[in-house]
């Protein structure tokens, strides 16, 4: 460091926060930590926030968070995807591979760690590459990536399935050596037409649009838990879509096979019903499922057999989704709205506490990933890794109003209650009053 640096006493009281919803304490920060709790004066020179009627959650984990850099800067950089995640209450976001080139390298790991680490608003952990370039033939460098700078642990082909088995199985055993984990985009490719759009039902034909079934994804997931069983590896499911896939992944939990499984906020809320107007703002892949899928996604998520909510954040740039529903880019963003989703969904209908919205979107998410830092119980001696929720604020989202340089956001005009209002990262502020701190 050099003599300029000034060192500023950065100690800071949260005052009556609600923590997980289960009562109330003061919380001293300093030094990244949470030094301690409980019923606290303020010392001299501390910085006091008044949490009065906010619950406290530890920092939310995003396992599923495409950023698009390198290749596609129009639609979202590094450095914004991390101001749209500190704006969600998010402190870390793993980055997905099938950016431009695609990181299938441990150089291209390090440079998205590194331009993580540059914005300094979130974690931004490199997801690695199954295959290389995404191409479904030959293994990437897993090892390399593993042990690298970004030390990777999670690898995933998403955006795409690996649908070779004996590759799938390589994948899986090579990844047991380093504990890590293969995030599987789970969609049979010949079980979908190759101009697939939608949901594959009585509505697909009615508006004319190629859908696929349920049952592509479900296959995957029937054979990936064999595979996961055999191997003795651990395969995590991403953005389930169907009941069957649920069922599957229910019976695969109670036989101890190492399967974790996300379900995206869009999944949980929106449904087929909104194609019929053709707005490409809903196309998705997976796809919005009908209505009994996306109950048994809400049930599978309150009884544990879904571990954790994922983004699936997927910005795109105004001309690749202004076009006809079939022809539309794929994707919809997510950081933001992420947690008022579920708060509405899931929390103000009582079929969630404060407690589990915690564990799937914080704590389960740090374990599968290997996350060190994040998902923590907040109590002294743990990292200042925090988000502030008014679970009463009601608003109504806007899509201009936004951290994410796209504008795909499926949640315009709608109403949702639960809001972020700060966000710590080891103790230094990244969000507050609506404003992301660089
Ligand atoms: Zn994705």
């Amino acid at each position: 460091m050099g003599d300029n640096v000034i060192d500023t006493p950065n100690v800071l009281l949260i005052r009556g926060a609600d923590v997980l919803g289960e009562g109330r304490t003061d919380l001293l920060l300093q030094e990244g930590r949470i030094v301690d709790s409980g019923s606290l004066g303020a010392p001299p020179d501390a910085e006091v926030i008044d949490a009065d009627g906010l619950v406290a959650l530890p920092g939310l984990v995003d396992l599923h968070t495409h950023l698009r850099e390198p290749g596609r800067e129009d639609a979202e950089t590094i450095r914004t995807g991390s101001s749209a995640a500190a704006a969600g209450g998010f402190t870390a976001v793993l980055a997905m591979a099938n950016t431009s080139p695609v990181t299938d390298t441990a150089e291209a790991a390090e440079r998205v760690w590194d331009l993580g680490q540059a914005s300094g608003l979130v974690d931004v952990q490199p997801i690695g590459a199954v295959t290389k370039g995404l191409a479904g033939e030959e293994l990437a460098e897993l090892g390399l990536m593993a042990r690298s700078r970004a030390s990777v642990r999670v690898f995933s082909d998403d955006g795409k399935c690996v649908h070779d088995a004996r590759l799938m199985r390589r994948a899986l055993e090579y990844v047991k050596a380093f504990d890590g984990v293969v995030s599987q985009h789970a969609q049979e490719p010949r079980l979908a037409d190759g101009q697939a759009c939608c949901h594959e039902g009585e509505l697909s034909g009615r508006l004319g649009l190629p859908g696929w079934p349920g049952v592509a994804e479900e296959v995957i997931v029937a054979r990936d838990v064999m595979l996961a069983r055999h191997t003795g590896s651990r395969v995590h499911i991403a953005h389930v879509s169907t009941a069957g896939s649920v069922e599957v992944i229910r019976w695969a939990k109670a036989q101890g096979i190492a399967v974790t499984a996300e379900v995206t906020p869009h999944h949980l809320l929106l449904t087929t019903d909104l194609l019929t107007g053709y707005d490409p703002t809903f196309k998705v892949n997976p796809p919005l499922r009908p209505e009994e899928d996306v109950e048994a996604l809400r049930e599978a998520l309150a009884d544990g057999t879904i571990d954790a909510v994922a983004t699936d954040h997927a910005p795109h740039a105004r001309h690749d989704k202004e076009h006809a529903f079939a022809e539309a880019a794929f994707g919809m963003l997510g950081l933001e709205q992420a947690l008022s989703v579920v708060s509405t969904v899931m929390v103000e209908p009582g079929r969630m506490t404060w407690s589990q919205v915690a564990q799937v979107m914080s704590s389960r998410p740090a374990e599968i990933a290997g996350l060190d830092g994040h998902g923590i119980a907040l109590a002294k001696d743990s990292p200042a890794t925090l988000t502030l929720i008014d679970p009463t604020a009601t608003y109504v989202v806007n899509r201009e109003h936004s951290q994410s340089l796209s504008r795909n956001n499926p949640w315009h005009g709608r109403e949702l209650t639960g809001r972020v209002q700060a966000t710590f990262l080891r103790g230094r502020q990244t969000f507050t009053q609506g404003k992301v701190l660089a």
